[in-house]
C-alpha cells in the first residue's frame, strides 16, 4: 500500500506541473529523528502510568461535573510533570444533562428485573414511571419501515444488534437506533423507547450514549437494556408473547456548568505559530472509569508529546496536545477550541479515541502536493505493522468536527477496535479491561506522526473535503 511514494520524479512532473521541480520530502535528519522517536516510543511506560493515574485518581468524569474539573487539574499536573510547556485548562461554559436514579422490569408474562441505562439527553419518565406493552422491532430499519399503528401507546423496543468489527463499522451501522430511535418511535405514537444496548458484549451491563430529539415530535423517555435482557425479551416475542414493561427514571437537562479543554505544548521554532494538534477527549460518560473511552487516548497522545519533548530536538511547528471537553454529549470543547483558535494555522488535527488496541492503519487528509510527505510518514510507521490507508480519512470525533469546520488537514491512526464495544459507555469501562501491551506501539506512532507533521517542508492543507 505504498503506491504513491513509488512514483518517480518524472511521473510526478508529468501529472502535476505545480510540483514539477521536485516532490516534497523530509530532511534526512528529521526522518532519522522520527526513527529514534519510534524506537523510544516502543519502550514507553508513561502511557500506562497516565492511564492508571486518571482512572484511579479521577475515574468517571462526565462533562461539567466536579469529577471532570478534577480530571482537568489532574491533566495539567501530569503534563507539567512530563515537561510540556504552556500547560493550561481553558474553561468552556455549557449546559449539561444529568442522570438520576432509574429502573426497568418486565411485568408480564413473567416478572424479570432488567439492567438499564437512560440514554444521554433523554427526558425522564413521568413521576412514578410508566408501564405499557412493547412494540418489538428486530432492528431500526424495521421501525422506520413500519407504517402501521403498532407502536401507538406502546414502548417501542428495537433489538438492533451490533456487529463486532475491527474498524468500528458495525457500531456505525447500529448506532442510529440509539441516536434517532426515540424520534422514529414518537412519530408512531410510542410512549417510550427501549433499545438493545449498542455493544458487542454479552454482559449484564447497559450501554449509554447520546441521543437526540426532533422538535416536530414529543420527547419520549429513551433507555438501553443489557444484551442478555434484550435476548430475554426476544425469546418471549418468539414465543408469541407481548411483554409488558415498566420503567421509571429521572434526568435533568440544561444544567449550567463548565467543562474544560486542557492544552499542553512542545513549542516550535521557526514555524511556532503553526499548530500540530494531537488530541483525545477529557470527559467520559458517568458509568465506569472512562478507561478505554477515552483515558487511553489521553495517555497515548500525552506520552507521545512527552517522548518528543524528552528527545531534546525542538520541532519547527508547535506540537499541541488538546484534551477536548464534552465530546460525549455535545462537542462543546471542540467548538470552543475552534472559536478560539480557528484563525491560527493548523498543520494537523488528529485524535485518539478508539481505545487502547494495536494500530493497523494510517490515513490522511492532506493537499495533493503534501501526499509524498504523508506517504513518507507511512513508511516510517510501516515497521510498526501499520498499513498506509487512503487520503480520504477522518480524524476522530472532535478532530473531524474541526477538520470540516476550519478546513484543517487531518490524519487518523486506526486502532484494532474488535473489543472496544464490549465495554464502551458502560460500568465495565474500567482499567483492568485494558491490555497494556499495545500502548507503546501507539505512543511510537503518534510521536512519529506529530514530529514529521511539525517538520514538514510544506503545509498539509488545505485538505480535500
Ligand atoms: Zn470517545
Ligand atoms: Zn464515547
Amino acid at each position: 500500500m505504498r503506491r504513491r511514494c513509488l512514483l518517480g520524479a518524472a511521473a510526478l512532473a508529468a501529472f502535476a506541473p505545480a510540483v514539477r521541480a521536485q516532490a516534497a520530502r523530509f530532511a534526512e535528519e528529521d526522518l532519522r529523528h522520527a526513527e529514534a522517536l519510534r524506537a523510544a516510543g516502543l519502550a514507553d511506560t508513561e502511557a500506562w502510568r497516565l492511564l492508571e493515574g486518571i482512572t484511579t485518581e479521577v475515574g468517571a468524569r462526565p462533562a461539567g461535573s466536579a469529577a471532570e474539573a478534577r480530571a482537568a487539574q489532574w491533566a495539567v499536573a501530569a503534563f507539567t510533570r512530563l515537561g510540556l510547556s504552556n500547560v493550561r485548562a481553558e474553561a468552556v461554559p455549557l449546559k449539561i444533562w444529568q442522570r438520576g436514579p432509574g429502573s426497568a422490569r418486565l411485568v408480564a408474562p413473567a416478572p424479570h428485573p432488567l439492567v438499564m441505562a437512560a440514554l444521554g439527553n433523554s427526558v425522564g419518565t413521568p413521576p412514578g414511571g410508566l408501564e405499557a406493552a412493547i412494540a418489538w422491532y428486530p432492528d431500526f430499519a424495521a421501525l422506520k419501515a413500519d407504517g402501521s399503528d403498532k407502536a401507538k401507546g406502546r414502548i417501542v423496543f428495537i433489538d438492533q444488534k451490533t456487529e463486532r468489527t475491527k474498524d468500528g463499522s458495525g457500531y456505525g451501522r447500529a448506532v442510529g437506533a440509539r441516536f434517532s430511535g426515540a424520534v422514529e418511535a414518537a412519530k408512531r405514537g410510542a410512549v417510550a423507547l427501549a433499545i438493545r444496548s449498542i455493544g458487542t458484549d454479552r454482559d449484564r451491563v447497559a450501554h449509554t450514549g447520546a441521543m437526540g430529539y426532533d422538535i416536530s415530535v414529543p420527547r419520549i423517555p429513551a433507555f438501553a437494556v443489557s444484551v442478555p435482557d434484550a435476548e430475554l425479551v426476544a425469546r418471549l416475542v418468539a414465543r408469541g408473547e407481548t411483554p409488558r414493561l415498566a420503567v421509571a427514571f429521572e434526568t435533568r437537562s440544561d444544567v449550567e456548568a463548565t467543562t474544560h479543554n486542557v492544552i499542553a505544548e512542545v513549542p516550535g521554532t521557526d514555524l511556532a505559530h503553526e499548530i500540530v494538534a494531537i488530541g483525545a477527549h477529557l470527559d467520559s460518560w458517568d458509568l465506569g472509569q472512562g478507561a478505554v473511552d477515552d483515558g487511553a487516548g489521553i495517555a497515548i497522545v500525552g506520552a507521545a508529546a512527552a517522548q518528543i519533548a524528552r528527545a531534546g530536538r525542538r520541532p519547527r511547528r508547535t506540537i499541541r496536545v488538546v484534551l477536548w471537553g464534552n465530546e460525549e454529549n455535545g462537542f462543546d470543547g471542540a467548538r470552543a477550541y475552534g472559536d478560539r483558535y480557528g484563525a491560527v494555522p493548523h498543520q494537523l488535527v488528529a485524535e485518539s479515541d478508539f481505545g487502547a488496541g494495536r494500530l493497523w492503519r494510517f490515513s490522511s487528509r492532506v493537499q495533493a502536493a503534501a501526499l509524498p510527505l504523508a506517504d513518507a510518514i507511512g513508511q516510517v510507521l510501516a515497521p510498526l505493522g501499520i498499513e498506509r490507508g487512503d487520503n480520504a480519512g477522518g480524524a476522530g470525533p472532535d478532530a473531524a468536527l474541526l477538520m470540516r469546520r476550519h478546513k484543517w488537514p487531518a490524519m487518523l491512526l486506526f486502532q484494532d477496535g474488535s473489543n472496544y464495544f464490549d465495554v464502551h459507555h458502560t460500568e465495565n469501562d474500567t482499567l483492568e479491561k485494558v491490555d497494556p501491551a499495545p500502548l507503546p506501539q501507539n505512543v511510537a506512532a503518534w510521536a512519529v506522526m506529530a514530529w514529521l507533521a511539525a517538520q514538514s517542508p510544506l503545509p498539509f492543507g488545505p485538505p480535500p473535503l
